[in-house]
């Protein structure tokens, strides 16, 4: 099949590479900051073949944030909404996605919603397995399935590295153990987030996994929902209303497509019912976000009229 969107593609990107020098690459996990600020990378799944890509589109890159929206779904999946929510809020904090200041001012003490670090720490303490390593081959068999990619697997450079720097989460996690949202060993609940976040994909991977999340959780080479119906409406309510952190409410304005995105430059996109989008590109803006992934997305939207709004 013959993809519209290819055409504009080329032109886009390199639209876009000059604001990576506005940018800068996270350095908080020393592994993060090899990457290459100027990359820039893109890919669209339409559900027939991965029609077009443009730039570092099979580069490999971490999924950091990302990989909050697969954990979301699966704790879903384990437990039903109602064990979920009764450790995760489902509103959006205005807050940098590392902060610690609603868990304490927010009674009771539960974070407001899972896309921030607290909320992603409380529901990847959820997933089911008897040990760290059954845990994450679940996540891992998920992440395969919804990409089509069976090579899919974790960075453990990366995941070492933001283990040993990851005080902060820590301190979200021992906050949260203090107060019962969260029972066990910190260090292993750590271990287990660290490489759920490394868990290593290209544009491509992120693409169809955008389109699994657009269509309802289905793959378009199976028959089945791989997410239930329900449960991925809610991950894709969550990425408009916490998808970009703090900048979500202008990312709904200016692009209006659910998304998220993580510190290591990636983006995925899931346009309800039509394409799946992903996107590199390592040099953040200040709140954390791909600053050419998010003009990449911005000229897409409006081109190709793709807002939800
Ligand atoms: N692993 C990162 C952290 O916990 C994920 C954050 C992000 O991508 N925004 O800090």
């Amino acid at each position: 099949m013959v993809c519209h969107y290819g055409t504009d593609l080329k032109e886009m990107v390199e639209t876009v590479e000059r604001y990576t020098h506005h940018g800068k690459v996270a350095d908080y996990i020393p592994a993060l900051s090899k990457a290459n600020p100027t990359d820039v990378g893109i890919a669209i799944f339409d559900g027939h073949d991965t029609c077009f890509s443009e730039g570092q589109h099979r580069k490999l890159f971490t999924l950091q944030s990302i990989s909050k929206i697969l954990t979301l779904a699966l704790a879903l999946m384990d437990h039903g909404e109602e064990v979920v929510f009764s450790k995760v809020g489902m509103e959006p904090t205005g807050d940098p996605f590392n902060s610690i200041a609603k868990l304490e001012s927010h009674i009771p003490s539960k974070p407001l919603n899972p896309m921030i670090n607290a909320g992603a720490l409380a529901v990847s303490s959820l997933i089911k397995g008897s040990s760290n390593e059954e845990k994450l081959d679940r996540l891992l068999q998920f992440v395969r399935e919804l990409s089509g990619n069976q090579s899919i697997t974790y960075n453990a450079e990366v995941a070492k590295s933001e283990f040993d720097t990851a005080d902060l989460n820590r301190s979200l996690s021992y906050f949260m153990k203090q107060h019962g949202v969260i029972n066990g060993d910190v260090d292993v609940l750590l271990d287990f987030y660290t490489k759920q976040c490394a868990i290593e994909v290209d544009c491509e991977d992120l693409a169809k996994i955008g389109f699994a999340l657009a269509h309802h959780g289905e793959h378009p080479d199976k028959n089945y929902s791989i997410i239930p119906f329900e449960i991925a409406r809610l991950v894709k309510t969550f990425m408009v209303t916490c998808g970009m952190y703090n900048a979500s409410g202008e990312f709904a304005i200016r692009v209006g497509i659910p998304a998220k995105s993580g510190v290591s430059g990636g983006i995925v996109g899931a346009v309800p019912g039509g394409i799946g989008i992903g996107l590199y590109g390592p040099a953040l803006d200040d709140k954390g976000n791909s600053i050419a992934g998010m003009k990449l997305l911005e000229l897409l939207s409006a081109k190709y009229h793709l807002s939800i709004f």
